[in-house]
């Protein structure tokens, strides 16, 4: 048994959660009219040993999102050290304190969560001394009860961080993220997202990223134009509440 590999049951769990994730993805890509190729499967690993995303990566997974720092930074360094296994792009999701930008902007390619000009600031600092290039995706708050906890900028006030994120050295304006309000239809809020979408896109049209849809909503994310979905437990299980 080579490094990091479960046991035969538990990837036989994840081969087979996997393949109903990606079930479900192509069907609401062919319910959309979208071809599948637009849309990017993340798999969120939070919580869970590097043993199951280097599980996923061997099942053919390209991309992995963590939400926690510095849980996430010793998964990639586990994961960097297999022999022969590839490396996956590694999509940082959480919430992001602003002492953490240095260590994340080490191992992250593509940031999801940035919603304050500090965390530009600090993201960009912190990209500069690694000497490497990060994807940034501008989140955004589209209400509901624990929109607070969760983060991200009024739409309004996307075109000013987005200025900030293009502008800024080691960081590349990708898009845009959201998480759907909990307990209610997300069809509306992700409609709203991708409006905000359109609008960056007049003035940074390289910036086409909508990253939205979790395990329970992915189906009206894909029908809303996402092109990242960020799915944990219908992948790999149910996790402790506080994720
Ligand atoms: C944990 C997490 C996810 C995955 O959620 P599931 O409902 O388990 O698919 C997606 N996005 C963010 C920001 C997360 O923290």
């Amino acid at each position: 048994m080579s490094a990091l590999d479960p046991t035969g049951a538990r990837r036989q769990e994840i081969a087979d959660a996997l393949g109903g994730v990606q079930e479900r993805i192509a069907a609401a890509c062919s319910a959309a009219g979208r071809p599948r190729e637009e849309v990017t499967l993340v798999a969120v690993t939070k919580y869970f040993p590097a043993s199951d995303a280097a599980a996923l990566v061997r099942l053919g997974v390209q991309d992995l999102g963590e939400s926690r720092d510095p849980e996430a930074g010793e998964k990639a360094a586990a994961l960097g050290e297999v022999p022969g296994l590839a490396s996956p792009t590694w999509h940082f999701v959480g919430q992001l304190q602003t002492n953490k930008a240095n260590r994340v902007a080490r191992y992250a390619d593509v940031v999801h969560s940035v919603d304050r000009d500090r965390l530009v600031r600090a993201l960009s600092h912190g990209a500069e001394l690694a000497g490497r290039t990060l994807g940034v995706l501008v989140q955004v708050n589209l209400g509901g009860p624990d929109a607070d906890r969760r983060g991200g900028v009024e739409p309004d006030a996307v075109a000013a961080l987005a200025d900030a994120v293009a502008a800024s050295p080691g960081l590349v304006l990708r898009g845009l993220m959201a998480v759907a309000p909990r307990g209610q239809d997300p069809a509306p809020a992700f409609e709203r997202l991708a409006r905000t979408g359109e609008r960056l896109r007049a003035d940074h049209p390289g910036a086409s990223w909508l990253s939205a849809g979790m395990s329970g909503d992915l189906e009206a994310a894909v029908a809303h134009g996402a092109t990242h979905l960020r799915i944990g437990s219908a992948i790999l299980g149910a996790r402790p509440a506080a994720g």
